[in-house]
């Protein structure tokens, strides 16, 4: 393999992106100046030695704490914790402006193809449940589609003797989001929407 279509296969392994549009990033660069590559070459690096997990609700972030800003700020009202499924869910939250809790990022959805959860942070969630006293209420915000619908069913399920146990509310992200469209694609208005009809 010689070295554009190295890189072109490399692109190619990004979300959403075909052989064709692979190929004319490739063609951008080669056009680029040596100054732009190097950005991007530095910009890759640093994501590897500058960005880490939060310990708390497990997103990625560039803070010199290791604690997230969203986890430490007093003000975001520690009574709400919001299940999102990716980080991208969480920034499409954040854009909209309308949710004042904290996150956790469960890390994807039960895959229906072969009911795999593995990859889940299930464990984290309960544990970091167990240790909040002041929780009042748990939101999930996973996307409406049957894998959403899964694991909305499996974390109720699992989070049943929490609610058993005290006066945690378990409710869900009302529909105002069209099925099968994410949150990540969603308009602030339509979050406002699907927040303030959870149920
Ligand atoms: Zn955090």
């Amino acid at each position: 393999m010689d070295t554009i279509e190295r890189l072109t296969s490399l692109f190619e392994r990004f979300p959403g992106i075909g052989p064709r549009q692979a190929g004319r990033f490739v063609q951008f660069l080669l056009r680029s100046s040596p100054s732009m590559r190097r950005e991007l070459i530095e910009a890759v690096q640093r994501l590897g030695s500058a960005v880490h997990q939060c310990p708390e609700c497990m997103r990625f972030h560039a803070g010199e704490e290791k604690i997230c800003s969203i986890c430490v700020s007093d003000e975001r009202g520690k009574e709400f914790l919001m299940i999102v499924a990716s980080d991208a869910d969480l920034q499409a939250l954040e854009r909209s402006g309308t949710y004042h809790g904290l996150y956790f990022v469960l890390g994807g959805t039960i895959s229906l193809a072969n009911e795999k959860s593995a990859n889940l942070r299930i464990p984290q969630l309960l544990a970091l449940i167990s240790s909040r006293k002041e929780l009042e209420e748990v939101v999930l915000a996973f996307p409406a589609n049957p894998e959403g619908d899964a694991t909305a069913a499996r974390l109720k399920n699992e989070m049943s003797d929490f609610v058993n146990r005290s006066s945690l509310r378990i409710t869900t992200l009302g529909r105002g989001l069209s099925t099968g469209s994410e949150l990540e694609y969603a308009d602030p208005e339509t979050i406002k929407n699907a927040l303030e009809s959870r149920k």
